[in-house]
């Protein structure tokens, strides 16, 4: 019987669970033992060996989390019996609090984290996404945790992070902090949080270091020397900081003098059909055709590219078989259309203003604020802007917002229900992956067909990925336009949220999350670039093209700022 529970965990199989934990039960109940050492014994060996085949990178992700599932339905079957013999539960390793940050909804991330972490005996208490500071701590305080775990995907979210540490400190509380997602980075760590907080704080950079920093940070003999060394590090990472005088940039007035100047004679004719456009219910096997695979790998930890990445190796095998899963779910979204396609597209006449481009739209002028670079340049190579794309008259720019989040939580409501994480983080993944891709529908049937300027592109799915057409698509949030807060106006220009569902968090974070939105730019020389540093000239400029307080254009473009 263990042997069998064993290989389920391992293999990963929930086929037969249910039935093998009653079996276990009953022996164990009929040698005169307790439910729970049904958990204590086999369960948890079997999530051990698990636990140390992921440790030694003998087994990937997306196995580890269907093991878990086994394992967590498994544990749902005998909580009953547990609680009617009124036990306690077993005495994990430790209790971590876990949260997505206030204005952020992303938790692909927090969530393996939390699933990787119970493999290896941790409890966790998830808050879920956009939570306050105050409710962190206060869960923290109600759970006695052992730890915080904070998550976050979008640049502001590294400034409530701040927060968080900033209020855990007032509140007198002293246990490790430890920091995750896409935009953090240690370096922001050492200089921000743990500069805020005086308790034990450390970045993780993935899911699969957590196990090691949480089980270092619980363990008698070795966390006082690990949160020294981790100290002494992020000290180091500030000393290295302040001894470097910010970097020198290019003032705001030269920086334009060496702008991009771009041919007038390639403007982009007028559109075919300018105005908006709104799409209701996009076919989303039209969509799949669309998909760039090579980042639902990444979200998983499996690093390569596709196709290449289904024979590798080292994480072929794994790359197989999450693929193979991947298409059944594709299968059965279309089929059954757990997910529905919303766009809205527009062209508005345009203008370059300095560094604004003004659009025409329906509702009046609108003034959109771009930025340029002012890292210095080398001989012959401009200091770019996104208005230097458009003509100072009768040109034209493009706004998009798409997103094929609807419909998804009904489905994560089932799976959350069958205690399967390996579904919910599958579904999530995918209809990111849709969203990625209607974004690069879109944008080829706006080249086509709405612009029309290339009626007659025909490009296969890798010259798409490869970005191999004429003009671009950037993204409020991303490099050559990094401020989150011009999403609200283009929403706003778009009708965004009427016509697509799509809704803006107070640190402009779409949700549902599977969306993507931004400015089509027609010009055959537009690309895409980063800002990258700016000096206090342009804050100001920009402080007052928006017409924002200083400090509030200061919290904006603070992952730009030159400091
Ligand atoms: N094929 C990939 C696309 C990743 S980039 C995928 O499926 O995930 C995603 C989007 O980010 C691009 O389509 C574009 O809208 C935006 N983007 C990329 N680089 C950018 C830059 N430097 N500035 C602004 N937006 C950018």
């Amino acid at each position: 019987m263990k042997r069998r529970l064993e290989h389920a965990l391992v293999k990963g199989i929930d086929a037969h669970i249910v039935e093998d934990t009653e079996e276990a039960r009953l022996a164990i109940k009929a040698a005169g033992r307790r439910p729970i050492e049904v958990i204590e014994g086999p369960l948890m060996d079997g999530m051990n060996v698990v636990g140390d085949l992921f440790g030694s990178g003998k087994m990937f992700l997306p196995q580890v989390v269907k093991s878990a599932r086994v394992m967590k339905k498994a544990v749902a079957h005998l909580f009953p019996y547990i609680e009617a013999e009124k036990e306690k539960g077993a005495k994990g390793k430790g209790k971590i609090i876990m949260a997505t940050v206030k204005g952020d909804v992303h938790d692909i991330g927090k969530n393996i984290v939390g699933v990787v972490l119970q493999c290896n005996g941790f409890e966790i208490v998830d808050l879920g996404v956009m939570v306050p500071w105050a409710d962190i701590i206060k869960a923290a305080k109600e759970h006695d945790a052992d730890m915080i775990g904070l998550s976050g995907l979008i640049t502001p979210s590294l400034d409530e992070m701040v927060t968080v540490a900033e209020e855990m400190e007032k509140a007198g509380l002293s246990i490790p902090l430890l920091i995750g997602g896409a935009t953090t980075s240690k370096t922001h760590t050492a200089l921000r949080i743990e500069t805020a907080y005086s308790g034990p704080t450390v970045h993780v950079l993935d899911a699969s270091r957590a196990v090691g920093v949480a089980s270092t940070l619980v363990s008698d003999t070795l966390k006082e020397k690990y949160v020294a060394d981790t100290r002494a590090e992020y000290d180091a990472i500030r000393a290295a900081r302040a001894g470097k005088t910010a970097k020198q940039l290019t003032p705001l007035s030269e920086a334009r003098a060496n702008g991009f100047v771009i041919d007038p004679a390639l403007k982009p004719p007028a559109p075919l059909q300018p105005g908006l456009h709104i799409y209701e219910d996009w076919d989303l096997a039209d969509l799949r055709r669309y998909i760039d695979w090579t980042p639902f790998f990444r979200a998983w930890e499996l690093h390569g590219t596709y196709p290449s990445i289904l024979s590798d190796t080292v994480v072929g095998q794994s790359a197989s078989s999450l693929f193979a899963d991947a298409q059944i779910m594709l299968d059965t979204i279309i089929a059954e259309k757990w997910l529905t396609a919303k766009a809205v597209a527009a062209l508005w006449p345009a203008r370059r203003q300095g560094d604004s481009i003004i659009a025409i739209t329906g509702k009046g002028e609108v003034e959109l604020p771009f930025l340029r670079q002012q890292v210095t340049k080398r001989q012959g190579r401009a200091n770019m802007c996104l208005a230097d794309f458009i003509s100072d008259k009768d040109d034209w720019i493009g706004g998009f917002a798409v997103t094929t989040g609807h419909g998804i939580e009904t489905k994560l409501a089932e799976f959350k229900a069958a205690h399967d994480d390996y579904n919910d983080i599958l579904l999530k993944a995918l209809a990111d992956r849709l969203a990625e891709a209607f974004a690069e529908r879109m944008h080829a049937f706006v080249r086509q067909e709405l612009w029309g300027y290339a009626p007659n592109e025909q490009l296969t799915n890798e010259a798409l990925i490869k970005e191999e057409y004429r003009g671009i698509r950037p993204a409020p949030g991303y490099p050559a336009c990094p401020d989150h807060s011009l999403k609200p106006i283009l929403f706003d220009m778009l009708d965004a949220t009427c016509h697509t569902g799509i809704e803006l968090t107070s640190s402009f974070a779409m949700t549902p999350t599977a969306a993507v939105s931004g400015f089509y730019f027609g010009h055959p020389q537009a690309e895409y670039f980063g800002v990258a540093r700016i000096d206090e000239d342009q804050v100001s400029d920009y402080a007052a093209r928006r017409g924002l307080e200083l400090d509030r254009a200061r919290q904006y473009l603070r992952p730009n700022l030159n400091d």
